[in-house]
């Protein structure tokens, strides 16, 4: 049986309030450490423990957190990213849901860490029951004595605020998410200087993602060989995965780090619905790249799907099957990315409504030999270093491994001025 400490003690369609967290030995991290260990010993640890980050980046935690200036001037802020808005991403939403002190307890330490006055929890508009399960954690938090001032009797006072957001991806990009919290309009800032040294109004401020901080009462407490020992690679911890599509089980599964796509795909989510055929899959939601069947033994960690030219991202992987036309698949992704652009920067603003029509006319049977050249270019202009942050060069990554791979479905739809397949994307 594998262990799963984030999502082991979840039943499905319950959360567990104080005591039942309590039970199981919640807050006991918390405890520890406002007892034994400095903010530097918490940061040292975590770094240690080689916890990459599980917004998608795989940045390493403890590395961001030592950015952080430890020169006892306030105000700083700690921020739990909980704007999970990546299509086919639903493992944070399990941890909000089922155990919202976990991701409290690990915010406080993680607040104390860098020494953070006030945090927030960040959290997707459409997440409405998470957030009355969030608001109820907290106010059981405060009158427990882990919020507020002198927390566990020690001279360490943290605030703690949830704060709803208003239904864009772009307010999960980490600055977009400062610009809102502050009340601007979710454009991203320059990087750097990045949110370490001058984040929420302009003050030293670490955001991470929920899974990410829910680790770390559970990396307080049984260590770094622990954490280690969860995974079957270098990137330490078990990994929250999930499959979508046409398989016979989709779900999410907690799993240790490096289980391969095969046994995600044919173990876990029960293989292919019957049928259907396994074309491909976004490894970790519409932001990356293709992964084929020569891929399928490939670990899924940050490292080998890098190597295997895409990403892990969410670690939430969307299946493409063998009766879904790879163009209008592609095609829809890139409709809600131009939807989702905040209109910034002229790339994004203008390249994806673009690529969007491309694909919509090659669907409908108009598309040319030219609009092919024209999406290839795309690729390049909307990507890595052309625009202002990551999100037009996330929504060229399924397109251009669509364009390598099936490369032959967008020909066939020039030379049959039809959709091969008999969809007709809107
Ligand atoms: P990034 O690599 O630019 O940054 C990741 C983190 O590391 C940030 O917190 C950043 O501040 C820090 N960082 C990176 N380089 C640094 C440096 N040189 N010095 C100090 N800190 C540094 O990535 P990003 O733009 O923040 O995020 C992109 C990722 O988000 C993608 O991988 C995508 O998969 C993921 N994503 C997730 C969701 C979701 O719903 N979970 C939605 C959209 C995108």
């Amino acid at each position: 049986m594998t262990e799963a400490p984030l999502t082991g003690h979840i039943k499905d369609g319950e959360t567990l309030d104080l005591r039942a967290y309590e039970a199981i030995g919640g807050y006991q991290a918390l405890r520890k450490v406002m007892q034994e260990m400095t903010p530097q010993e918490v940061t040292a640890l975590v770094k240690e423990s080689n916890l990459r980050g599980r917004g998608g980046a795989g940045f390493s935690t403890g590395m961001k957190w030592s950015f952080v200036p430890m020169d006892g001037k306030g105000p700083k802020y700690l921020i739990c990213n909980a704007d999970e808005m990546e299509p086919g991403t639903f493992k944070d939403r399990w941890l909000l849901e089922g155990n919202p002190h976990q991701l409290i307890e690990g915010m406080i330490i993680s607040a104390y860490a860098i020494q953070a006055d006030i945090s927030f929890v960040f959290m997707r508009w459409a997440y409405k029951e998470a957030a009355a399960i969030m608001r109820k954690a907290l106010s059981e938090a405060y009158a427990a004595g882990y919020l507020g001032s002198n927390i566990l009797g020690k001279d360490y006072h943290l605030e703690m605020h949830l704060h709803t957001g208003v239904g864009r991806y772009m307010c999960g990009e980490e600055t977009a998410l400062l610009n809102s919290l502050e009340g601007k309009r979710a454009t991203p800032r320059a990087k750097p200087p990045f949110p370490q040294i001058s984040g929420l109004f302009g003050r030293p401020t670490i955001v991470n993602n929920v899974e990410t901080l829910s680790f770390i009462p559970h990396i307080m407490n049984k260590g770094v060989a622990w954490f280690q020992s969860l995974s079957r690679t270098g990137d330490g911890g078990t990994k929250i995965y999930g499959v979508s599509g046409r398989v016979n089980k989709p779900g999410a599964w907690e799993l240790p780090m490096g289980v391969t796509v095969r046994e995600l795909l044919e173990e876990y989510a029960g293989g292919m619905q019957n049928g259907y055929g396994f074309r491909g899959a976004l490894p970790g939601g519409a932001s990356t790249d293709f992964l084929t069947t020569e891929h399928l033994d490939v670990p899924m960690d940050f490292t080998a799907i890098a190597a295997a030219g895409s990403r892990l991202g969410t670690g939430t992987m969307v299946v493409l099957d063998d009766h879904t036309c790879p163009v209008g698949f592609v095609h829809n992704l890139e409709h809600f990315f131009a939807q989702e652009s905040c209109g910034f920067c002229t790339p994004c603003r203008e390249g994806l409504p673009w690529t969007e029509k491309i694909l919509y006319a090659l669907e409908q049977g108009h598309g040319t030999t030219a609009d092919l050249e024209q999406l290839d270019l795309h690729t390049r202009w909307l990507g890595p270093g052309n625009t202002f942050c990551a999100l037009a060069p996330g929504a060229m990554e399924p397109l251009q491994s669509a364009l390598k791979y099936f490369r032959e479905d967008f020909e066939r739809h020039v030379h049959e001025k039809k959709c091969p397949y008999g969809n007709h994307s809107h």
